[in-house]
């Protein structure tokens, strides 16, 4: 049996180590437990070496190990993929007046369902209400938590029983199965299918409708396009089809964007203003795609269906909290200045950001990075490359953009793409970026300026 055993110190031994820290003892001996017991695994694998299990060092390493370990389980990561609204790592990025607005009420009591005018108990809703309304052209509307709590809860309200159409074109799954046929079962409506994949007219519709019909429902194939020999029904015809049978036209929109960014190149998707212009009566979007606010569902549209929506049981289960309507309110407040909104939403910044600027940002990090770099085995460049929307937003759309790339020239188990994605993984902050043709990419249109320091350490710890 190996004697680097008896090196590793007692339980005792370690503990002392952090007699100064407010670390909980048992959360405290579960980490240091652990910590023994993978460097016991080392050794039994011969991965470690005696130096390495000398007092100091191995302390260092102890201590490192526990703080991580102890940390909040939500961590920082730096996204450097390129994908500007990334599901998996947490989507929009707040504002600052978002994060301060948070602050403010979560840090002490708020008028979260307290009308101070009347002294008496408000509403929560009617907190972004009006400027939900003002912002979209829509007579009333509604939030609760997402997207997808937003549609069962359309359907729910207003078709409960009976059956819905929906064009085949249009029963998407989006990421994390979230499926319009299974939610619209959830809700206890029918599905009515009209159609084929590629062709659905008004017809089909017509067709469709019978007495116990009680919505059309048009939804937004985010993250797929049908194109070629297609052909769907333009709003306004289905709305006018709708209102002739006195049903409502639903539109889940998905991404949803308040202003027109059609002059960034971000083509082909309609404003929700645009939606509800069109003769929708319910539309519903998400907080934390396009528009960079936090994680909700908002529902605009007529108010005699919002009114019958805001009197279902289960919005009590879907409603959000103090933390999401204060950073959404103080979000939607940027939108009334275009230009304030492109500068200060950091999703609408990073979608808009110029080649120009992206171009000098990868400059600079690259200045950064190349002198930590060894010369020898890897070479770094900057090149133009594409970067994505993500969340399911203007899916073939190209956002051309600059990375600085990390060419691996004396390739071993150490140094290429795919080793450096992984130990990305365990720095910290952890990095996820992007491995392509065997160089490993960090795209600057989704690094903070800020977070150049913390990638060159990040790099300086791997090295
Ligand atoms: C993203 C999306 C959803 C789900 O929205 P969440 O806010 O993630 O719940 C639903 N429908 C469409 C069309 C979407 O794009």
């Amino acid at each position: 049996m190996s004697n680097l055993y008896r090196l590793l110190p007692s339980v005792d031994i370690c503990l002392r180590q952090f007699r100064d820290t407010m670390y909980p003892h048992a959360l405290l001996c579960d980490a240091v437990n652990a910590f023994l017991s993978e460097k016991r695994g080392q050794i039994k694998d011969n991965l470690i070496k005696a130096e390495d299990l000398k007092e100091e060092k191995l302390f260092s390493a102890l201590k490192e190990y526990v703080c991580y370990a102890l940390s909040p389980r939500v961590k920082k990561v730096i996204n450097a993929s390129g994908v500007v609204i990334h599901t998996n790592l947490g989507r929009s990025v707040l504002a600052k007046e978002a994060l301060d607005a948070v602050n403010l009420a979560a840090s002490g009591y708020c008028n979260l369902e307290f009308d101070l005018e009347k002294g008496e108990r408000g509403s929560r809703h009617t907190l972004v209400e009006k400027d939900i309304c003002k912002l979209t052209g829509a007579e009333a509307a509604l939030v609760v938590n997402n997207n997808a709590s937003a549609v069962y809860l359309v359907l729910n309200s207003l078709c409960f029983g009976g059956e819905v159409i929906v064009s085949r074109g249009e029963l998407v799954e989006i990421g994390g199965s979230f499926r319009i046929p299974e939610v619209m079962k959830q809700s206890g409506t029918a599905l009515h299918e009209v159609g084929t994949t590629n062709k659905t007219h008004l017809k089909d519709y017509q067709d469709a409708f019978s007495e116990n019909t009680k919505a059309v429902l048009k939804v937004h194939t985010s993250n797929y396009r049908i194109i070629g020999f297609q052909a769907d029904v333009p709003n306004h015809e289905l709305a006018e089809f709708a209102h002739s049978r006195n049903i409502p036209l639903i539109h889940d929109l998905g991404s949803g964007s308040l202003i027109d960014l059609s002059a960034f190149g971000l083509r082909n998707e309609p404003t929700v203003k645009g939606i509800v212009a069109s003769g929708i009566d319910i539309v519903t979007f998400s907080g934390d795609k396009v528009l960079g606010g936090p994680q909700a569902g908002i529902i605009a549209g007529k108010k005699e269906y919002i009114d019958r929506i805001k009197k279902n049981q289960m919005l009590r289960a879907l409603r959000c909290d103090k933390l999401t309507l204060s950073a959404l309110s103080a979000t939607l407040r940027l939108y009334y200045d275009e230009k304030l909104a492109f500068e200060k939403i950091p999703t609408l910044n990073a979608l808009t950001a110029s080649k120009d600027i992206l171009k000098k940002k990868a400059k600079r990090l690259h200045n950064m990075l190349k002198g930590i770099m060894p010369k020898e085995k890897v070479k770094l460049t900057v090149e133009e490359n594409i970067s994505r929307v993500g969340g399911g937003a203007f899916p073939e759309t190209d956002l051309p953009t600059y990375a600085v790339c990390v060419e691996f020239l004396e390739k071993n188990s150490a140094f290429s793409a795919k080793a450096w994605k992984e130990r990305f993984l365990k720095t910290d902050p952890p990095i996820v970026g992007r491995v392509e043709r065997d160089k490993f990419l960090f795209d600057v249109r989704t690094i903070a300026n800020e977070e150049f320091i913390l990638i060159r350490n990040c790099i300086l710890s791997i090295l």
